[in-house]
This record gives structure tokens, C-alpha cells and sequence, in this order.
């Protein structure tokens, strides 16, 4: 067997793990990459295959770095199957129709200048989209497929989103068995809604993230007594409580946490607006994948027979006019809303209108890369600009990094621990000092094993 690393190698967007066996071309993941816009666009653009040599595809999660150039690939003629979770299948067609939208978004805004000659073609649209959906074959967890001849695999939890998958491989050539581990992007214990991440009991070979391989995450165990302090303090001054939070997972869980301090009486039940299209729906899947919610969400709602995603304060803005309606109502209110970053989206017309007020508070929750709007909400500069104008960033600012949906490192190696026989790591989707720690760590955690960090377009005997 073979593998080829063709995205996510010492960087963590691009995701694409080739495995040549018996003959058949099997593909872990087919995202896209992501950054600097014009050099992601080249590489999005020309995948390193023919769509048309892949068999089949093995899918760990529905994040647009492991699963959005699945369209591109149907767009140079694949036609193999999919294999993902059920709830993967389900985030998966939301965001890739999202995606397709912004590709033509995309072409049109460079074609702006371009001659007709010189114009280019969106990297996909809803007909690719369409098409590789066909192809997606939903498999529960811990249910064994064959991908390939001789190939058995099984999807277990990661504990990372909503329908996050590890795989296990048990791959039969020339008459010997080896085992194949790939993590996908790995959870932690205890994130909202999520069941916790599994071990994998034994392997060979191992191909594991390590986006942290050299950071430690904030506790969990605090999380509800943070938020629940960010609004006690704003409500007391009729403040507003500006959320920015990507519309798949974070603001999911923010819901399911502030139903519950609601119901257990230690917040206030003053209206909460998720206001994104996006958030909304994924909201729905949500909803629909209640075999994949872990113990606690079930015993707290479950004995109730109460929908964690839905309550009496909790709206669902339904319409750009009543988005807008909300920056002359007064508070105490929470709103949450896209992009995750503040770059984009309804979220920069919610700031604008609260960031000057020294009532109001932004509530952070997640990753905000260098220069955004949203790192320099977290910096808390003086002033921000938004959209053409300076504001003065007046409100208050609270950042809770707990959230974060990626192991750190001790959870990686905790991960790795106790695997048996395991003799060979590649660390994928992590880059720089991180990895280079990471390799190390398990190089002295453990006896006879070897830890590669592999480069693009590197391959691998095994
Ligand atoms: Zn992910």
C-alpha cells in the first residue's frame, strides 16, 4: 500500500490523503485549502488528480478543509461513492451549497475587468454540488464498509462536529492484514452537545491531526459560568450581548447552553436572535441527529422531552428586514450571528450598532485569525473600522477560548498513548514548531516508532 499526502501536509487546511491499494485509489477527505486567497484559489482550482482516477471517498467531517473540494473532484469526472456519517451527509450538502455560491460570487468578482477570453468558471456550482451529493453513502458508526477490495473500514466518534468521524482500516494485501488509523480533525471530552472522542484499541499505522501540537486549551468545566457572567453583567445595564460564531457547531452550542442556564434559572429569559440563514438551517440538521448527542445534553432534555435547540426566548430571524429591526430595539438581548470572524456577513451591521456603547458587550468564542475584525475586537483596539468608519470599541469584551473543537496536546497524546503495536505516525493538519514538538513528545512517550511529518505531493511505502 501507498500513501500520498496531497493537502493539510505541514499546514492545516487542504485535507487529502491518498491511499493506493490492490490497484484502487482511495481518497481520505478532499478539502479545500484556505488563507491567502489567489494561491488557495490555484490549488482549489487544480486538484494534483483526475477526479476520474479516485475510487472511492472516505470522509471524516463536513468542514469545508476536509470536504470542500469533493465538487471539484466530481467536476473531473469522479463518480465513486462517499462514504461519510449520516449526519456528515447532512451538514455536508449545506455547506458545499454555500460554497458553490461563493465560488460563483467569486469568479464574478475577478471576471469583473476580464475580457471574454480571459474570464474563468466558478471552481463549481450547485450542478457539482448536486452531483457529488448523489454520490454520498450514509454509514452509522461502527458499522464495517468496503471501500475497496480487500479494504474494510469503520467510522468511530471524534468528538470535533456535529457527525466527525475517525477511521479505522483493515487493509488485506499480499497476504498480510495492517491497520490504517486516520483521526480526521480530533475532538475533545466534553464539548457541547458532542459525544467525546474514541480510542482507536490497535493499529499499525497512525495519520493524526496536530493543529495543537504545541498548545493546551482552557478548561471546559467553566464554560457555563463564563457566559452565564458575560450576560448577568450586561443585563444588568439593558446592554445588548454581541455573539460572532460560525454557523456550524459554535452557535449550536451556545443555543443548548443558554436554553440550559435558562432553565436552571441562572440567566435572565431575555430574547436571543440567531440571526444567519446559514445557522438556522444546519440548526435543523441538528436537530434531526439526536442518536449523535452525548449523555448530558440527553439526560438534561431528554427527561423532559424538551428540543435542545428550541425555547420560548430563542428566535430565528427570518428575513434581512427583521435583521435590521434589531439594531433599534433595546436591550437586554443576546445576538448571535455569522461570520465567525466578523469579516463577512450580518454580524459587522450588529456591531457597528453596539461596539460605541459602553452598555453593550461582545462575547467571543472562537478563533479569530490575524488581521480580522474579529482579532482586533479580541485586541481591543481603541477603535475599529468597520465597513468604511472608525468606532470606538467602548463595550465590553470578553473572549472564552475554552470552546476550541481541536485536542491540544495533551489530548493528542493521550489519544496515541495507548494504541497497540502502533509502529508509524504521520502528523497531518498542523504546521511549523507544533508539529516538530508534537513528533518529539511521542517519540520519548513511546518505544519503536517512527513519526513522519510529510511535505505536499509526499509519498509513502508501507
Ligand atoms: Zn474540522
Amino acid at each position: 500500500m501507498k500513501v500520498t499526502f496531497w493537502g493539510a501536509a505541514r499546514e492545516v487546511t487542504g485535507s487529502k490523503h491518498l491511499l493506493e491499494v490492490g490497484g484502487k485509489k482511495i481518497l481520505l477527505d478532499c478539502g479545500f485549502f484556505q488563507g491567502r486567497r489567489q494561491e488557495a484559489e490555484k490549488k482549489n482550482r487544480n486538484l494534483p488528480f483526475e477526479g476520474s482516477d479516485i475510487d472511492a471517498v472516505i470522509l471524516s467531517h463536513a468542514h469545508m478543509d476536509h470536504c470542500g473540494a469533493l465538487p471539484r473532484l466530481y467536476k473531473t469526472g469522479f463518480r465513486g461513492p462517499v462514504y461519510a456519517t449520516p449526519a456528515t451527509c447532512d451538514v455536508a450538502g449545506v455547506m458545499l451549497e454555500d460554497s458553490a455560491d461563493i465560488q460563483i460570487h467569486d469568479a464574478n468578482f475577478i471576471n469583473r475587468y476580464k475580457s471574454e477570453e480571459e474570464k474563468i468558471e466558478p471552481i463549481y456550482t450547485q450542478d457539482e454540488v448536486k452531483g457529488v451529493m448523489n454520490q454520498f453513502k450514509s454509514i452509522e458508526y461502527g458499522k464495517y464498509f468496503n471501500p475497496a477490495p480487500g479494504v474494510e473500514a469503520v467510522f468511530i466518534e471524534a468528538g470535533h462536529i456535529l457527525g466527525s468521524a475517525q477511521v479505522k482500516l483493515k487493509i488485506k494485501e499480499d497476504n498480510k492484514e495492517k491497520l490504517l488509523g486516520f483521526t480526521g480533525d480530533l475532538g475533545r471530552k466534553g464539548l457541547p452537545i458532542l459525544k467525546d472522542p474514541e480510542f482507536f484499541d490497535e493499529l499499525d499505522y497512525l495519520i493524526s491531526e496536530s493543529t495543537y501540537g504545541n498548545r493546551f486549551h482552557e478548561s471546559l468545566d467553566e464554560i457555563e459560568d463564563r457566559v452565564q457572567k458575560v450576560i448577568l453583567e450586561a443585563t444588568a445595564h439593558n446592554g445588548k450581548i454581541i455573539v460572532p460564531a460560525f454557523a456550524l457547531g459554535r452557535t449550536q452550542g451556545l443555543i443548548y447552553i443558554l436554553h440550559k442556564l435558562t432553565d436552571e434559572g441562572k440567566i435572565p429569559r431575555i430574547p436571543i436572535y440567531i440571526d444567519s440563514p446559514m445557522a438556522t438551517e444546519l440548526t435543523d440538521v441538528f436537530a434531526r441527529h439526536e442518536d449523535d448527542f452525548d449523555e448530558e445534553l440527553v439526560s438534561f432534555f431528554g427527561s423532559k422531552n424538551d428540543d435542545p435547540f428550541a425555547f420560548r426566548n430563542l428566535h430565528f430571524t427570518k428575513n434581512p428586514q427583521e435583521s435590521k429591526s434589531l439594531n433599534y430595539r433595546k436591550g437586554p438581548m443576546i445576538i448571535i450571528s455569522t461570520s465567525g470572524m466578523c469579516e463577512t456577513g450580518r454580524i459587522r451591521h450588529h456591531l457597528k450598532h453596539a461596539v460605541e456603547d459602553k452598555r453593550n458587550a461582545v462575547m467571543i468564542v472562537g478563533f479569530m485569525a490575524q488581521h480580522t475584525l474579529g482579532r482586533r475586537i479580541v485586541e481591543k483596539n481603541p477603535k475599529i473600522k468597520i465597513f468604511d468608519h472608525f468606532y470606538k470599541l467602548n463595550s465590553r469584551v470578553t473572549v472564552i477560548n475554552a470552546f476550541s473543537g481541536h485536542a491540544g496536546q495533551h489530548e493528542l497524546l493521550d489519544h496515541i498513548k495507548p494504541i497497540k503495536n502502533l509502529e508509524k505516525v504521520f502528523l497531518v493538519h498542523g504546521e511549523g514548531e507544533g508539529q516538530e514538538v508534537m513528533r518529539d513528545k511521542i517519540i520519548t512517550m513511546r518505544d519503536n516508532i517512527t513519526v513522519d511529518l510529510p511535505e505536499f505531493g509526499q509519498s509513502f511505502e508501507l
